[in-house]
């Protein structure tokens, strides 16, 4: 597969004093051209630190400890060994991303203008003129009425739904080859989020842009995405299309996570719930299986041994000691 981004052996650590605790580890993600793919977790399960060391945007307590992430658009870079300045001009340009809550992304100081063409004046040579003409047109294909209007408007004077548009056109504007989309309708009503997902799905494929879509919601992912990572305690724990996943989830913690979707639409069904709670990282380096505590199906050996991510069909993995026999170890 010719990919946009290859994530190898993604590990990244807590620095501490004494010794570093591992957050986020082994991650293996690649992502097609044109592909929309999705990483999907409850919260603290590591998705959206992934995304930000792809960003290059960890906070500073936090360090990428082992791996690479492989950028293949005009060249080829590992993103984890460029230089501030370098990854400067790989944001906004390459890889952008969209964040969960636009009004905390919007600065409220600056119009709309000022902030959509503030990507075009850091990475393009365009004239004044031809900078407005393309961002009043951005607006226009994300679907605001008057742009005009809204160039000259502040963040707090338009809706949710508007100021996440307004976020996707700041990210698409330089037309990047990546598109990162951290929870993009959490913030939003169920009836703007269907017009949102419905406009990202257009603009990719006008754009040749690929996704990547962090989300805690499988409906989202069947919305939007062709393949999906599914992450549990800071691990991939399964990945395969995102039919497959629906169809055929292998492991006990997708199993759990399918379950309480089904349970939702079924009136007289109580509702189902994972039992138990998500580990801290201080706990998971005890830990073999990092779903033990939690997992109806757990042997001995889960306590102890981590699992390998064993093949279980045709581009389908899932990191659990009950698919040992039947899928080779595929890390
Ligand atoms: Fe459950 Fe063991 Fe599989 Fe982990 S490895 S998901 S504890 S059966």
């Amino acid at each position: 597969m010719s990919s946009v981004l290859k994530i190898k052996d993604l590990s990244i650590d807590i620095k501490k004093k004494k010794s570093n605790v591992n957050v986020v580890k082994g991650i293996n993600i690649e992502i097609g051209k044109k592909m929309k793919y999705g990483i999907v977790g409850e919260s603290g399960s590591g998705k959206s630190l992934t995304s930000l060391a792809i960003m290059n945007l960890l906070p500073d307590a936090l360090q990428i400890s082992e791996g690479s992430i492989t950028l293949r658009t005009e060249n080829e870079k590992d993103l984890t060994k460029l230089n501030k300045r370098q990854m400067q001009s790989v944001r906004g340009n390459e890889i952008s991303m969209i964040f969960q809550e636009p009004m905390t992304a919007l600065d409220p100081l600056y119009t709309i203008e000022h902030q959509l063409l503030e990507v075009l004046r850091f990475h393009t040579n365009y004239s004044k003129k031809e900078m407005r003409e393309m961002g009043l047109d951005m607006l226009g294909k994300v679907g605001i009425s008057r742009p005009a209007e809204i160039f000259k408007s502040y963040p707090h004077q338009l809706s949710g739904g508007m100021r996440q548009r307004i976020m996707i056109a700041i990210a698409l504007i330089c037309k990047p080859k990546l598109l990162i989309a951290d929870e993009p309708t959490r913030a939003l009503d169920v009836t703007i989020q269907a017009q949102i997902l419905d406009l990202m799905n257009e603009l990719s494929e006008t754009h040749d842009t690929s996704i990547l879509m962090i989300t805690h919601d499988l409906g989202v992912i069947l919305e939007t995405c062709e393949r999906v990572a599914v992450m549990y305690a800071g691990q991939i724990v399964e990945e395969s299309t995102v039919k497959d996943l629906f169809q055929n989830p292998t492991h006990p913690y997708t199993q759990g996570l399918l379950k309480s979707i089904k349970s939702l639409g079924n009136r007289r069904e109580t509702l189902y719930s994972i039992p138990g709670n998500v580990p801290t990282p201080i706990q998971y380096q005890e830990m073999g299986c990092r779903f033990v505590t939690r997992c109806p199906f757990a042997m001995e050996k889960c306590k102890t041994q981590e699992p390998s991510m064993y093949a279980v069909g045709e581009g389908h993995t899932s990191k659990c000691w009950l698919h040992e026999e039947e899928g080779k170890d595929h890390e």
